[in-house]
């Protein structure tokens, strides 16, 4: 998904939201026919309320054995659904509701009565951005991408070293992140919800370092995940996508 389909799929939901358009049944299929028992559930919870749950781009098993089909049904089907949920709840009769969830993130950020719906909007992104960093049979980056990785951080193995040691190193529940800061690209690390858009980056990738990611598959043990994802499982596809 590269940010125009992104921005396209917030949008029409929206529309979705208000019965703009004809297609909303469309989105909901999708979702079924994507996913397995963990889809169905959430498009059918929050069916005609501002925001629906995307599905995931790969059936809940696809990253077996580096992320089990029991981490994701939790951390999809409850986590990132429940976020979607609080979400839709606190925006209800508020402008917060006509907006896209990229919209509510920025707008919410700096202020402070309204950190519920930051939050909650702000897990909703990350959430959908992570899925899409992540892909069964991922290959290295290559072309454009590798070309620029290999310009600012001199190397795929430093900036894979940056992205591993920002994972490690968040200090309790965050986020690590390949972003496009100005022209150049970075790795950076954020806590809890916050988000790389509110600071002038572009997302490329993310890596969830919460530990509900993790921790039914390897408990405390953080930077095995972390190898585990930047070995085998981290989506420079979409990263290259996301770069344009
Ligand atoms: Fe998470």
């Amino acid at each position: 998904m590269n940010q125009s389909e992104s921005s396209d799929m917030l949008s029409r939901r929206s529309l979705i939201a208000a019965g703009a358009i004809a297609g909303a049944g469309l989105f909901v299929a999708r979702a079924s026919a994507a996913t397995r028992e963990v889809s169905s559930a959430p498009a059918e919870a929050q069916k005609g309320a501002p925001f629906t749950q995307p599905p995931l781009p790969w059936k809940d098993d696809a990253l077996d054995p580096v992320i089990s089909a029991k981490t994701i049904s939790f951390h999809y089907g409850k986590h990132h659904k429940a976020y979607i949920d609080n979400l839709n709840k606190l925006v209800e009769g508020k402008p917060y509701a006509t907006m896209t969830l990229e919209e509510i993130v920025k707008a919410s950020a700096k202020v402070e009565a309204d950190m519920g719906v930051f939050n909650n909007a702000a897990q909703a992104w990350n959430h959908d951005f992570y899925w899409h960093s992540l892909a069964p049979n991922a290959k290295p980056p290559e072309g454009k991408l590798l070309d620029k990785i290999k310009a600012d951080f001199g190397s795929l193995d430093e900036c894979k070293k940056k992205l591993s040691d920002a994972a490690k190193g968040q200090f309790g529940s965050g986020w690590a992140w390949l972003v496009l800061e100005g022209d150049k690209l970075a790795v950076t690390k954020t806590s809890n919800a916050d988000n790389p858009i509110v600071h002038g980056q572009k997302p490329l990738l993310t890596i969830d370092v919460w530990e509900h990611a993790y921790y039914l598959d390897y408990q405390n043990k953080r930077p095995d995940y972390v190898q585990a994802l930047l070995d085998k499982v981290l989506n420079w596809e979409h990263a290259a996508q996301m770069l344009g």
